[in-house]
């Protein structure tokens, strides 16, 4: 394998986070290569309106941002290959990334693979999926016009899922297993003021319902201080229970915290190997917004492209 055959820069992760790396390596003439998966655009394809980012005073579609931001780092020269990487070797550099058919190499890796939702893992759950139970409410709300749904889930995204939901359906149960919602305040709020969303707390979902028939038609629960069983009738079954980073090619070897988060430095997206930064979602429990993801993509290509500089210099140097 020739030194030209090694990449400087390769991303894996096609979101905000990995094409703003690629715009910004790109810009710095680095000719980086994204692996962007099969699925590419992360999170912001099963996302509508994006109303919080800045520059686009009447909002954007997910989907037509992450197309703006992919055109925008190749305008650059940025050279994509649309598939999943299935394994990395990170013990020397070069470090190897493969797609399973072919193995690419590269001094420096920003990984900006994201984060995925979590399911509930009910056997009913799995067995109708996309038959009535979603993870995405912004993706399929508009299947149940004037139907009745539930959303499970105390948090932000259950209450913008079940508010966002009201659009459609006739009818919005939320069911939290707590008395408490982690969701912030002003959500809850909104939720409570929403007539067709109604709140249940103290209660889980311990089947859905419908796998006769091939579609959701409604969901048991059980409520967790009586121990009441109640069955509610319902044809969508929408799950928002949070998100789980996209890290397990990677955990091994580099550092992570209990959720599987990688670690970087503070200040910065350098993880524990020189040479391998993280950024987006997958380092980032806390905001995970489209911004701060695309924020840490342009700190991890200046982080890299400074380290290929330096290293460079030193080359010059000694020679
Ligand atoms: P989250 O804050 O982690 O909330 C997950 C919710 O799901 C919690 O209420 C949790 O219950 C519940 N849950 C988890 N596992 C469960 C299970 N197996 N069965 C039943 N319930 C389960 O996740 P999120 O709502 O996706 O939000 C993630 C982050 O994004 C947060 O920081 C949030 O503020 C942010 N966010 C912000 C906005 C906004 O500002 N517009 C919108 C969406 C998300 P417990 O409470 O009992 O743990």
């Amino acid at each position: 394998m020739s030194e030209k055959d090694v990449r400087n820069v390769i991303v894996i992760g096609g979101g905000p986070a990995g094409y703003t790396a690629a715009l910004y390596a790109a810009r710095a003439l680095l000719m980086p290569l994204v692996i962007e998966g099969v699925s590419w655009g992360g999170q912001l394809m099963i996302t509508s309106e994006v109303e919080n980012f800045p520059g686009y005073p009447e909002g954007v579609l997910g989907p037509q941002m992450m197309s703006d931001l992919r055109a925008q780092a190749e305008r650059f020269g940025a050279e994509y290959v649309t598939d999943d990487v299935v394994s990395v070797d990170l013990s020397e550099r070069p470090f190897r990334v493969s797609t399973g058919d072919t193995e690419f190499l590269t001094k420096t890796l920003v990984i900006a693979t994201g984060a995925r939702a979590r399911q509930l893992g009910l056997a009913s759950e799995l067995a109708l999926q996309g038959k009535g139970v979603s993870y995405c409410a912004v993706c399929d709300a508009a299947f149940f016009r004037g139907q009745d749904v539930v959303v499970v889930g105390g948090g932000d995204s259950a209450m913008e899922d079940a508010l966002f939901l009201t659009r459609f359906a006739s009818k919005v149960t939320l069911v939290h297993r707590r008395d408490e919602f982690r969701a912030e305040p002003i959500m809850v709020a909104r939720a409570k003021a929403n007539e067709k969303i109604e709140l249940l707390t103290s209660v889980v979902a311990e089947e859905v319902l419908g796998a006769e028939e091939g579609r959701v038609t409604g969901v048991r629960l059980r409520n967790t201080k009586t121990g009441d069983i109640s069955e509610l009738a319902v044809t969508g079954f929408f799950v928002a229970i949070g998100h789980d980073p996209n890290t397990a090619l990677f955990v091994d070897r580099l550092d992570h915290d209990e959720a599987g988060y990688l670690i970087t430095r503070p200040h910065s997206t350098a993880t524990n190997v020189p040479g391998v930064f993280a950024a987006g979602d997958v380092q980032d429990p806390v905001f995970r917004q489209a911004i701060t993801a695309a924020g840490s993509g342009c700190i991890a290509a200046l982080e890299a492209e400074r380290m290929l500089a330096a290293e460079e210099h030193e080359r010059a140097a000694v020679t």
